[in-house]
């Protein structure tokens, strides 16, 4: 992929549905929630071997915390950074629960064929044969879930405005999936899904 400052390569993610694409080491990925209050769910895969991907537990077990601040590195499942968060304009993310996925609609709300970042990504992964189960748990860029003082955790509104965005520089070749998440039955995209705008940069000033 070749892209320029001036004439960025911009991927347009409608609410409530997926996309993949390469990056490479060195560029910059900024994810941009278009009109507030919508959740990114994001993964990737290392585009060498699609045995590593990016890795929510690895990440934690690095940073100690259970969110995201400007500066960390997210971890693959082989101990590697594959991204570094260098920009962020909501401070609210989610690295502990699982994307959505027809199950939990037809289980928790008795919905059949809802929309699913599972199935989104699916599709997207298709064309490089990467399946759903292989597809591994979210960073829910945006998601707000609180932690309670008694270290159970909230679904609440996310607090991102239009046009609020995270940048990660790219620290591995990677094949990026994003979800717009579709759920509209509780508040984690303000009951509204919504879409999602990837940008990816070959330069970014912080
Ligand atoms: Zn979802």
């Amino acid at each position: 992929m070749t892209t320029v400052a001036s004439d960025p390569t911009e991927i347009f993610i409608p609410g409530g549905h997926g996309t993949a694409f390469p990056v490479s080491k060195g560029q910059f990925l900024e994810i941009v929630d278009v009109e507030g209050q919508q959740v990114a769910d994001v993964v990737a895969f290392a585009a060498l071997d699609r045995r590593e991907w990016l890795s929510t537990t690895h990440t934690r077990s690095a940073t100690l915390r259970l969110g995201l601040e400007v500066g960390d590195l997210l971890e693959s499942n082989w101990r590697r950074p594959m991204f570094k968060l260098v920009h962020d304009d909501v401070g609210s993310h989610d690295v502990i629960t699982s994307m959505c996925d027809d199950r939990r609609y037809r289980l928790d709300y008795g919905v059949e064929g809802h929309r699913s970042c599972r199935t989104n990504l699916a599709e997207a992964y298709s064309p490089w044969g990467i399946t759903e189960w292989e597809i591994p748990d979210p960073f829910n860029i945006f998601q707000n879930a609180p932690i309670h003082p008694d270290r159970s955790f909230g679904n609440e509104i996310p607090p991102g405005t239009a046009g609020d965005s995270v940048v990660f520089e790219v620290l591995m070749d990677s094949i990026v999936g994003i979800s717009s998440c579709p759920q509209d039955l509780n508040p984690c995209n303000g009951f509204n899904p919504s879409p999602i705008l990837a940008r990816v940069l070959n330069h970014y000033d912080a």
